[in-house]
């Protein structure tokens, strides 16, 4: 009982930090981003020999098998980076979370509903 209750604190405490951490709900965006070397066309460019000029996309697919691409302008590169990496990072909480809930039932500990608790 004594090492339920520790157990059922440690999860709870999890938990917490899972929901304290998590990015803003705003700034998500889903979709991934790749990198290709374009050619400008300018017959006088370096890039006309050489190699490309480096042009972020990003990249999202649908239902169905529909995918979009969008060229993502330098100065946006790294927020938009941010934006799906915040996209995966909840996603990836959302599971822990999950699998915590579940651990609690699994061993008994789930309480019922806090918003009921009025002890604190
Ligand atoms: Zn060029």
């Amino acid at each position: 009982m004594e090492s339920n209750e520790r157990k059922r604190k440690e999860l709870e405490d999890r938990k917490q930090t899972l929901a304290a951490s998590l990015p803003p709900f705003t700034e998500m965006m889903r979709a991934s981003l790749f990198e290709r070397q374009i050619k400008c066309g300018k017959a006088s460019c370096r890039c006309a020999q050489g190699k490309g000029h480096p042009t972020t996309y990003l990249s999202v697919s649908f239902k169905g098998g529909k995918t979009v691409q969008i060229t993502v302008p330098k100065k946006l590169v790294s927020r938009v980076r941010k934006l799906v990496e915040n996209y995966s990072e909840f996603w990836s909480a959302l599971e822990q979370i999950s699998e915590i809930n579940r651990q609690l039932l699994r061993m008994r500990l789930l309480e019922s509903d806090p918003n009921e608790d009025h002890s604190r």
